[in-house]
């Protein structure tokens, strides 16, 4: 069952099952729901997971967590991975150094880890929806990868109905084409002009607004999330920390039993929290190293306590996808270690002052398993050209782990860095970094560079993006964000309405 972070108004039940957490991700104060106890593993479940596939390994945990979804459904849910590049290994663990492993989490269909949880979310959240003859609109704001992630895995699926909005001019040209030419027709994906921050702000005031929500009740349409905050997300990212330690113990990198760390480019959390309720559920990770760009109020939190958001505004960076303020999972692992009473008034301060301190008990929990280190994008080139020369490719995003690696490893153990996206998708910013230029590359000029300096081959998903037709061609302003989602959904109910 599912408790709230927050505590309980009175109003929502107070425990819930997996279903209805991951339909209905809001709880009672704006709060969200977390396991109320965690599955153990132990050395037996390593020694007999390594004759094991990815697949049945998920299927291991699933089960250990007892929850209220059909074993068939699972199976399915889980089947997604054979898109995968390699479906009987989909998280490719390569070492580049003696004691330092690369868990590559973007050889979805995507290219980006955000795969690895929403395609067998997204099975499992409209099978539910069917399941209970519900339609769900899931509203998305994406700095670049979530959208295609999630457009991906729910197009075509019955039941459910997105609506995405991207920051025009604020994603690579790869992600807008990955949503702009969407085919499915129960997915809307909308340019406004603005930056990341102001599309998620349309949505939080799209959420509030009263005909927004009187038109969708009158069409009987419920809202969901799929971002991380849906613990239909996280589970699926437990799973592969864990198995990156199996991986280790097949490759006999590794004795069973003995600790690793793990380090992992942040932003909202979603993966991090994965890797603590790994460790919690028996992983032996001595610590999760958390690494971040300038936006580095995780490092400031970790090292000092102190989430500050005054003064602060968002800066824009080569690993977009890291450049966040609000790091919406945080509260999740609070919870954990401080209870739902305290993490109320945590998020209550963070919300009127725009600040929260912990107290030197509470951080001295909290750097019980995480320590925390930033870099900046000229670190990150000079570490893509330094692995690039010596032949292997890491984008930006991965690229920020390097600084945890080289200065929060304190103790002679091997490292598991997590690889959060293919370098396809940020391809300008990977041939600045091996040219050493500054050159304003477009997309496509950058992605034939990088496959004939370096020899590697642009997979066809990324490849082919740009002869299809875009079908999604509207850009508007904030104000005109309703209206354009009210003839969506308008328009698809003349379909399907009977
Ligand atoms: C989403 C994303 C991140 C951040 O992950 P969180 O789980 O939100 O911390 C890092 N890198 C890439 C490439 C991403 O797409």
């Amino acid at each position: 069952m599912f408790i709230e972070t927050r505590g309980n108004d009175g109003i929502k039940p107070t425990k819930v099952p997996f279903s209805y957490a991951i339909l209905n991700p809001s709880a009672s104060f704006g709060g969200l729901y977390v396991p109320e106890t965690l599955p153990k593993i132990d050395a037996l479940f390593f020694e007999n997971a390594a004759t094991k596939s990815y697949k049945e390994i998920t299927l291991d945990i699933l089960r250990l967590f007892n929850i209220d979804i059909e074993e068939e459904i699972m199976q399915k849910a889980v089947s997604l991975y054979d898109n995968f590049d390699d479906a009987n290994n989909p998280t490719p663990l390569s070492q580049i150094e003696d004691d330092l492993f690369v868990n590559e989490l973007y050889h979805g269909p995507t290219r980006a880890f955000k795969d690895m949880a929403l395609q067998p979310f997204g099975y499992i959240l409209s099978h539910l929806a069917q399941k209970l003859n519900e339609e769900y609109l899931i509203l998305a704001a994406t700095s670049g990868d979530t959208g295609p992630a999630t457009l991906d895995t729910f197009a075509n699926k019955p039941n459910i109905k997105v609506a995405c909005l991207y920051p025009d001019g604020g994603t690579s040209d790869v992600q807008r084409l990955q949503m702009t030419t969407q085919k499915s027709d129960n997915v809307k994906v909308i340019g406004i002009h603005g930056n990341f921050d102001d599309a998620q702000s349309a949505l939080k005031s799209l959420l509030a607004s009263p005909t927004f929500k009187e038109a969708l009740e009158k069409k009987n349409i419920k809202l969901s999330a799929a971002n991380s905050v849906n613990f239909g997300r996280i589970i699926f990212q437990i799973i592969y920390h864990i198995y990156a330690y199996v991986a280790m113990l097949k490759q006999a990198k590794i004795e069973n039993g003995k600790p690793f760390y793990t380090i992992i480019p942040s932003g909202n959390f979603g993966n991090a929290l994965g890797a603590y309720y790994a460790k919690k559920m028996g992983l032996p990770i001595e610590k999760i190293l958390i690494a971040s760009n300038i936006n580095n109020i995780l490092t400031d939190l970790i090292t000092t306590g102190v989430y500050d958001l005054r003064n602060r505004h968002l800066l824009q960076t080569t690993s977009p996808a890291m450049d966040i303020l609000i790091s919406s999972n945080v509260e999740r692992v609070l919870c954990d270690k401080l209870g739902a009473t305290r993490t109320k008034e945590l998020m209550e301060s963070l919300k009127e002052k725009n600040i929260y301190t912990l107290n030197a008990d509470e951080l001295a929990l909290l750097q019980e398993d995480f320590a925390a280190v930033y870099c900046d994008d000229a670190f990150g080139k000079e570490q893509i050209k330094h692995y690039a020369d010596k032949g292997y490719i890491i984008d930006p995003h991965t690229a920020t782990c390097l600084k945890a690696y080289q200065t929060l490893k304190v103790k002679p153990l091997p490292c598991v860095l997590c690889s959060t996206a293919e370098w396809t998708k940020f391809a300008p910013t990977m041939l600045n970094a091996i040219n050493q230029d500054s050159i304003k590359y477009s997309d496509k000029e950058a992605l034939e560079g990088i496959s004939q300096s370096l020899h590697v081959k642009i997979p066809e998903c990324i490849s082919t993006l740009f002869n299809e037709p875009v079908i999604h061609d509207k850009v508007v302003e904030k104000a005109g964000i309703e209206a354009e989602i009210f003839d969506f959904l308008n328009l698809t109910c003349k379909k399907d309405c009977k």
